[in-house]
C-alpha cells in the first residue's frame, strides 16, 4: 500500500480505473465495507483520511474527533486499499483559498439545518478530494443518507465525472450503526442505544402496514425519549428529494438523529 503524503506522491501513483473512499479515518467495518465493495469493482482502491475542519460547527467535537491513524493504515492495507490519501489542511485549505460550495435541496433540512455548514464544508471537501484523486467511482454510507443525497445532487450539478455508490449500513449484532463516535458512549448509554434501530424499524413496519404517518413517527419519539434518548428529529421523507412526506409514496426513508450523552446519533431505514 503506497502512503501519499503530497500531491505530486498521489498523483504518481494514480492512474487509470480508481475506486474512492473518502473518511476522515477512527476506521471501523462500516469503512471497510466501502473498501470491500471498492475492491470488488476491481480497478485501483484509493482510500483518503482527512478530518476536515470546515464540516464541524463552532461548537463541535472537531479537536476531540477520534485520530487513529497507525491502526487505520494497518485495517487499509490489511483490506486490499493500494493508496491512501493523507492530506494535511494547508493543502486542502491554502491560505489564499475563496471557493467553498454553497447548497439547496436535499441539503436544507435535517442535519443541514441542525448544523449550518455542515453540508458546505462536506460538499467542498469532497470535491477537492475528486479533483486530487480523480475517481471513476466513489463509495459513501448509506448510514449518512442525506449526505449521499446532497454528494449526488453536487456530482450532479457540477457535471463531476465520478460515479457515486451507497453502500448499505454495517451495524453491531443489537442494531446499532457502527461509527467513529460510538465510542464516547459510557456503557450505560451503549445498553440504549440501540432504541434508536429499534424505532426506526418499528416505524417502518408500521408506515408499511399504512398506519397513521403523523401517530406513527410521534409514537416513535415518545420511544425514544423513554429509552433516554432526545431525538432531533424522525422524519419520513422522499429518499431522492429529502423532503418530508405527508403520505406514503414510494421510495421512502425515515431519517432520525437523536443525542444520548455526548455522542449524537445519526441513523435511517428505507420504507
Ligand atoms: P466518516 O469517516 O464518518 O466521514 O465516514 C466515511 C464514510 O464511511 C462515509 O461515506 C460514511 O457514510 C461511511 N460510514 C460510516 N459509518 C458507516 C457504517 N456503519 N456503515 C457503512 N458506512 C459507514
Amino acid at each position: 500500500m503506497l502512503i501519499a503524503r503530497t500531491l505530486p506522491d498521489l498523483r504518481a501513483a494514480l492512474t487509470g480505473d480508481i475506486g474512492f473512499v473518502p473518511t476522515m479515518g477512527a476506521l471501523h467495518e462500516g469503512h471497510l465495507a466501502l473498501i470491500a465493495a471498492a475492491k470488488r469493482a476491481g480497478g485501483k482502491v484509493a482510500a483518503s483520511i482527512f478530518v476536515n475542519p470546515k464540516q464541524f460547527g463552532p461548537n463541535e467535537d472537531f479537536s476531540r474527533y477520534p485520530r487513529t491513524e497507525a491502526s487505520d493504515l494497518e485495517k487499509l492495507a490489511a483490506a486490499g486499499c493500494h493508496v491512501v490519501w493523507l492530506p494535511d489542511v494547508a493543502t486542502m485549505y491554502p491560505d489564499d483559498a475563496a471557493t467553498m460550495i454553497t447548497l439547496e435541496g436535499p441539503a436544507l433540512r435535517w442535519e443541514g439545518a441542525v448544523r449550518p455548514g455542515h453540508f458546505a464544508g462536506v460538499a467542498t471537501v469532497v470535491a477537492k478530494l475528486f479533483g486530487q484523486v480523480r475517481p471513476t467511482r466513489a463509495y459513501f454510507g448509506e448510514k449518512d443518507f442525506q449526505q449521499v443525497q446532497v454528494i449526488r445532487r453536487m456530482v450532479a450539478d457540477l457535471l463531476l465525472p465520478v460515479e457515486v455508490i451507497a453502500i448499505p449500513t454495517v451495524r453491531e449484532t443489537d442494531g446499532l450503526a457502527l461509527s467513529s463516535r460510538n465510542r464516547f458512549l459510557s456503557a450505560e448509554d451503549r445498553a440504549k442505544a440501540p432504541a434508536l434501530f429499534a424505532a426506526l424499524q418499528a416505524a417502518a413496519t408500521s408506515i408499511r402496514g399504512g398506519a397513521d404517518i403523523t401517530e406513527t413517527l410521534a409514537k416513535a419519539c415518545h420511544y425514544l425519549m423513554n429509552s433516554g434518548l432526545v431525538p432531533d428529529y424522525f422524519s419520513l421523507v422522499d429518499a431522492g428529494s429529502l423532503e418530508p412526506l405527508q403520505a406514503f409514496t414510494h421510495p421512502a426513508r425515515i431519517l432520525a438523529a437523536a443525542k444520548l450523552g455526548p455522542v449524537r446519533l445519526l441513523d435511517n431505514i428505507a420504507v
